[in-house]
């Protein structure tokens, strides 16, 4: 039966999600706060509803979205990922307004988001985790605590905030002079960013990989695994470059993680779509990090490999449907790498180019080329959202072969108005260290020549890009 579905997210994500939702025969219904009104994701809907005047507040207003919802006729919210996607209230609204939610249950969303509670229902399935205290108590109590375990491990160790995410909230502790003075600082952060300041402490794994199993589960209690990515390559604990299968020459290892996997989101109950994080370190060991409860940003590498849309699963499973195929039938073919095409200057500590004109926007193509984005020519990028423009992800029957389509892919994909994180991928792309597949999360700092690479365009490339800039105004096309 067709349904409505709101989508309560931007950018790519929400073009992505309405995509999904109209293959379906479905109904998509996006919402938009005033910067964001040049977005493409308003056209592509099959309805759009203004609900502020933003920046943000809105698009994280759960009053509003549901009441969106309810105007529109809605019968399911899709949240894609940040915003509202792990916020177990928004989950908990739309379960007591009898409006579907995308994604497992409140009371899973709760669970998970809790670092401390993930661990301790992991620990009890017997999954591998690197030790770790449950939240520190408030005070000196606290110092004393993590003093204590600093005595134990040693250092260095990671300070977290027990519901953090995105990479932010997570701090390397070396002494216990930092460790006095962080988690103070630490708490009052978490609290302004998460609502919450509790923290707690891990043992730091040491250069380690991160590897990480998309799930599939549906209410029958069928859960299954599509195989690893490998997320290693990432500036400030967040992702940058993401590929698929994982590069690690052990294929039992990596069986064996994506049994655990499995065995973890069992433990959690876990239904619909999701995301085991593991990190392994340079002897394989390999720990239990968190569970996404949601799409992640790099689920196209998977889909690449495998050829399952991991949206529109997600949506049959929100319905109800069970699973249509088996672990089986799950077959993983060539490899994925997905570029994270930022409007940042990575010369200049990936400061962001929001207020800027895309002036120029001359994308790529071709066989094993896929883009997920939502700009276009003329576009001005709101200085009040995140920098990600378009993700670029290439699969290749080998893994010379994806790497090559990368190259060529960058090579030709224009962006000019903002700086962009092209070339500083482009440098990756050709580094010798990546093109053998062996990175760990140290990557980027390790490596600092990939931010060598010219800004000035040579003669013939600066007369190249205008005579493209020239073209593509006069066009006025643009490609998402
Ligand atoms: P992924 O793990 O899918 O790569 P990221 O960690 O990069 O996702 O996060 C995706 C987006 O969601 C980012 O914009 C990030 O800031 C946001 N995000 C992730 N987790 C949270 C959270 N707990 N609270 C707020 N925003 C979050
Ligand atoms: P988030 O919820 O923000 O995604 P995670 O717990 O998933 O936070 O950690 C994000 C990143 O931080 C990991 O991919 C890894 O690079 C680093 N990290 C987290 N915990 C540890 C740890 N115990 N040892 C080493 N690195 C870690
Ligand atoms: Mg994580």
């Amino acid at each position: 039966m067709k349904k409505k579905i709101l989508v309560a997210n931007r950018g790519e994500i929400a073009i992505r999600l309405i995509r999904a939702i109209q293959e379906l025969g479905h109904e998509a219904v996006a919402v938009y706060e005033k910067p964001d009104e040049m977005s493409r994701h308003i056209r592509i809907a099959n309805e759009a509803i203004l609900i502020g005047n933003g920046p943000r507040c809105d698009y994280l207003n759960i009053e509003k979205i549901i009441r969106a919802a309810k105007v529109s006729g809605a019968h399911a919210i899709h949240p894609g990922y940040g915003f509202l996607a792990e916020n177990p209230f928004f989950a908990k609204a739309c379960e007591k307004e009898g409006i579907v939610f995308v994604g497992p249950s409140s009371q899973t969303i709760a669970d998970l988001g809790n670092k401390v509670i993930a661990r301790k229902i992991m620990a009890e399935a017997g999954i591998p985790m690197v030790p770790g205290t449950p939240n520190l108590s408030p005070g000196k109590d606290g110092i004393a605590e993590a003093l204590a375990f600093a005595g134990e491990y040693g250092y260095p160790i990671m300070l977290k905030a027990t519901s953090g995410g995105g990479g932010r909230g997570i701090r390397l502790i070396e002494s216990d002079q930092q460790m006095k003075e962080q988690i103070p600082v630490a708490r009052s952060e978490a609290l302004a960013a998460f609502n919450d300041d509790s923290v707690y402490l891990e043992k730091v794994v040491l250069k380690p990989k991160h590897v990480e199993v998309q799930i599939l589960a549906d209410k029958a209690g069928k859960t299954l695994h599509l195989g690893t990515r490998d997320c290693s390559i990432q500036r400030r604990n967040q992702k940058l470059v993401e590929i698929a299968p994982s590069m690690i020459k052990n294929q039992p290892l990596l069986d064996e993680i994506c049994a655990t996997a499995v065995k973890a989101a069992k433990a959690a109950n876990y239904f619909n779509a999701g995301t085991v994080e593991f990190l392994i370190d340079s002897d394989f060991n390999y720990y239990f990090m968190e569970i996404n409860t949601r799409v992640q940003v790099e689920h196209t590498v998977t889909e690449m490999i495998t050829g399952i849309d991991i949206v529109r699963n997600q949506i049959n499973l929100a319905f109800g449907q069970d699973l249509s195929f088996d672990q089986s039938d799950v077959q993983l073919r060539g490899h994925a790498i997905e570029v994270r095409i930022n409007a940042e200057d990575p010369k200049n500590d990936f400061m962001p180019e929001g207020g800027k004109k895309v002036e120029v926007y001359r994308s790529t193509g071709g066989f094993g080329v896929r883009l997920d984005g939502f700009v276009y020519q003329g576009y001005v990028i709101p200085e009040v959202y995140d920098s990600l423009l378009v993700k670029l992800t290439v699969h290749g029957f080998t893994w010379d072969e994806t790497v090559g389509r990368l190259i060529r892919c960058l090579q030709n994909f224009h962006i000019r108005g903002p700086k962009t994180t092209i070339p500083f991928y482009l440098n990756i792309a050709k580094e010798k260290d990546f093109v053998s597949g062996d990175f760990d999360t140290s990557y980027i700092e390790t490596h600092p020549h990939i931010f060598a690479y010219d800004c000035e365009d040579s003669e013939v490339g600066k007369l190249a890009k205008l005579i493209a800039e020239i073209h593509y105004r006069k066009e006025n096309t643009f490609a998402v």
